[in-house]
């Protein structure tokens, strides 16, 4: 082996397949990582049909030549189809074109059968290069120093179809638009009081149908690995009928593009239109949202989360060993994760192997524990009423806030109510955090009190940041001894973890406070123990993500800069995840602080690059960043040093951030959450026991921390946990950066 074949001499990256929004920002990544390393990248345009025809369809890409390409949609170096690449000799014409641009190593971005097709293009690589020296086309030099082909593959589907990660780059959005869909016609449909059945992609994957339903409160759903059970049309109308009885005034069918009954014959939306035409004498409209679904800008989860792989594609392609098989890069909770690819591959084709054998059990095992759980709960969630329960409700929990609001808050409290009820519980309302607790504004809640709550910005039962003292508490305790209130659900933020851990603390001195609690992170700061991941971030961000894109968009005739601050308190989550989906030049935190050095250095590197041609460039500021140097004063030091060359705005974006209706995934991971702390407290009840925890992801998984561990895992005096592991990738946002 010789010593050229010991790191790459340059990479490539292709889009491949159906194109998936957040492609744009994976090749970014790839572009500005190899960059960073000093390393030739070229870009082949229209997927593996560049590759087999060459020439001017693989292009050697400079950094700058991924500006302005992260909040786009699509992939702007195409995607095409090729069967010519599924032929020996396409791929052998690909071989040469990539070892005459001295290229040995490539990343894949694209769906099953484009990582498939790479794998294969990897292992034939050798043989492919022997036979274009056999027939003289390239030299066995050439050969010898390109002996191997590296392959890294990023998964680039909107379906999230694929084993071995929880997300593929694309669903996210598709996510969003279809929950933007859904929402617009929830409001139509109760307007006529008519029925919808909204059919949405995936094939073999009930991944967008499931869990847009979650967030939408569909009414019924129909997904491939779970056909309905054989008597489903009857089922389907007699609930579609319970929830008209109740008082709905719309019904939403939700149907998978590949769904089918047990005996595997399609169930197509005009056959569920005609099923409740002709048995309800519904009025029923069939909306297919087709390729929407693929289109418009990458949410911020799509921007960051491409950034990620597409760097680390290009890190796993420069520290493979010689030979090593192909991997693929991809997501498990919050952690970038490198996997065999063809095991992946394999695993994925089982799912669909699985469907067409009708072992639906089997398909269902193979998509995981989350997804059987949304299943699950959704069933739960969208009947019309609660399973006959005891006359005698069992026990009494009671949902409080406590922070600032967050995207998500009703969502929680939806699914407290429904999934409490369906369990034979009574469900209270606290109003007004807990000042509400301590004043005993509490209600109870019935099933259709939160029947629109599912997608609502805000928190209908109010919510504030105070923290109970001594004569609160006390005086809760007497409201929580009234009210017999058995267990807590604190939904909230900073303010709310201290005052459940106050109550918890004081559980000695008052028996009615000695009851199970706990606590659920609901706050766009993510700034609170226990978890990687709070609900009502993932909101907050793509609210920032859309108001960066149009001040962007505001400077096109000017050459400027902008000084964007963002929420966060002491946390700097919201700024250096946001900065990442942006483009961010600079991002400053509250974990690093702000310094003189550091922004005369940044001045003048923006200055060089508006010396260079750039047009915009866009700082993000944590509010809590520094006491002096604010976000006003850093836009004055921009606008006087700029001189001629640029001038600064500052652009504060202030509660917009804490007000949207919650993103997909929040509302998704909400109803999820909820169910969890439910069962939480409903063991803790069942068995007489009176913990006090927090749920929290961690490493991909929900897990419950103990509340008494809550003061060692804060810092002390300002307001953040001790552990914040998205803070690892501060340092891509300098790789990003040009
Ligand atoms: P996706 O990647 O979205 O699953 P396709 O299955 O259509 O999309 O694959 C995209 C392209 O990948 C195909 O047009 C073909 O060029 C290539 N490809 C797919 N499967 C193979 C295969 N088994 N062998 C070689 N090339 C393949």
């Amino acid at each position: 082996m010789s010593d050229a074949q010991s790191a790459p001499s340059s990479v490539a990256v292709l889009t491949s397949g159906g194109d998936a929004s957040g492609m744009n920002a994976a090749v970014r990544a790839v572009i500005r990582t190899a960059a960073h390393h000093g390393i030739d990248v070229y870009a082949v345009h229209e997927g593996y049909h560049g590759l087999v025809t060459g020439g001017d369809l693989i292009r050697r890409m400079e950094p700058a030549e991924a500006d302005g390409i992260l909040h786009l949609g699509g992939t702007v170096i195409g995607t095409a189809r090729s069967n010519q690449f599924r032929t020996r000799e396409g791929r052998r014409a690909a071989a040469r074109n990539l070892v005459e641009h001295d290229i040995d190593a490539l990343v894949v971005i694209g769906g099953d059968g484009s990582l498939a097709g790479a794998n294969l293009f990897r292992e034939e690589w050798p043989g492919l290069l022997a036979e274009l020296v056999d027939s003289e086309v390239i030299s066995s030099d050439v050969a010898e120093s390109h002996s191997f082909l590296r392959l890294v593959g990023l998964v680039g589907s909107i379906d999230n179809d694929m084993s071995g990660t929880d997300m593929t780059i694309g669903a996210d959005t598709a996510l969003h638009r279809i929950v933007e869909a859904l929402d617009a016609l929830h409001s139509t449909a109760a307007s006529h009081q008519r029925t919808f059945v909204v059919e949405v992609m995936g094939r073999n994957c009930g991944y967008l149908a499931l869990m847009s339903s979650l967030a939408t409160a569909a009414s019924w759903v129909l997904i491939p690995e779970q056909p309905p059970a054989e008597d489903w049309p009857q089922q389907m109308c007699q609930d579609i009928k319970a929830g008209r009885d109740i008082g709905r005034r719309h019904s939403v069918v939700v149907l998978a593009e590949g769904a089918h009954d047990r005996d595997g014959s399609p169930i197509t939306a005009e056959r569920v239109k005609t099923l409740l035409e002709d048995e309800l004498g519904e009025d029923t409209r069939i909306t297919v949202l087709g390729h929407v679904q693929r289109g418009g800008a990458p949410s911020a989860f799509d921007r960051y989360f491409a950034t990620l792989l597409g760097h680390a594609a290009v890190e796993r392609l420069l520290a493979d060993e010689p030979g090593a098989p192909a991997q693929m890069v991809g997501l498990r909770g919050d952690r970038v994760v490198t996997l065999p690819l063809m095991e992946c591959v394999a695993d994925t084709q089982q799912v669909a192997e699985r469907i067409k054998t009708h072992d639906y059990a089997g398909a269902m095992e193979l998509r995981g524990g989350n997804f059987r759980q949304a299943y699950e709960i959704l069933q739960t969630v969208q009947q019309a009423a609660p399973r006959p329960v005891p006359a005698q409700r069992r026990f009494r929990i009671a949902v409080v806030h406590g922070g600032g609001p967050a995207p998500g808050m009703n969502t929680v409290v939806r699914a407290a109510v429904r999934l409490g009820l369906d369990r034979g519980y009574t469900v209270l309302a606290v109003k007004n955090g807990f000042r509400g607790l301590r004043e005993g504004d509490i209600s109870e809640m019935g099933w259709m009190d939160v029947s629109s709550w599912v997608a609502e910005g805000g928190a209908e039962i109010g919510t504030n940041r105070d923290v109970p003292g001594p004569a609160a508490i006390a005086q809760i305790a007497e409201q929580v001894a009234a009210h017999h209130i058995d267990a807590l659900l604190m939904a909230g933020g900073w303010a709310g973890y201290q005052a459940a851990y106050e109550l918890h603390r004081h559980r000695d001195h008052y028996a009615a406070l000695d009851i199970p609690i706990v606590c659920m992170p609901v706050t766009i700061n993510n700034d609170v123990p226990a978890t990687e991941l709070s609900i009502g971030s993932d909101t907050a961000l793509n609210s920032i993500v859309a108001d960066v894109d149009k001040i962007r968009r505001s400077a096109v005739a000017t050459r400027r800069v902008f000084v964007v601050e963002v929420m966060g308190h002491d946390c700097g989550y919201l700024a250096l995840l946001s900065g990442l989906a942006t483009g961010a030049e600079r991002i400053y935190l509250p974990e690093q602080g702000i310094t003189l050095d550091g922004l005369t250095a940044d001045v003048h590197a923006l200055a060089d690059g508006f010396r260079a041609g750039k047009r915009v460039g866009l700082l993000v500021r944590s509010e809590g960043s520094d006491r002096v140097y604010t976000t006003g004063f850093i836009t004055s030091l921009f606008q006087k040093e700029g001189g001629e060359l640029f001038d600064a705005r500052e652009e504060v974006l202030g509660h917009v951030q804490e007000g949207g209706n919650p993103s997909p995934f929040d509302r998704v991971q909400a109803t999820i959450l909820t169910a969890r702390c439910l069962e939480f407290l409903s063991q803790e009840l069942e068995s007489g026991g009176r913990a006090g925890a927090m749920i929290g992801f961690r490493s991909g998984e929900l897990q419950f921390t103990n509340l008494t561990e809550y003061p060692a895992l804060i810092e002390e005096n300002v307001q953040r946990p001790t552990e914040q592991r998205w803070m690892e990738h501060r340092n891509l946002a300098v790789v990003m950066r040009d």
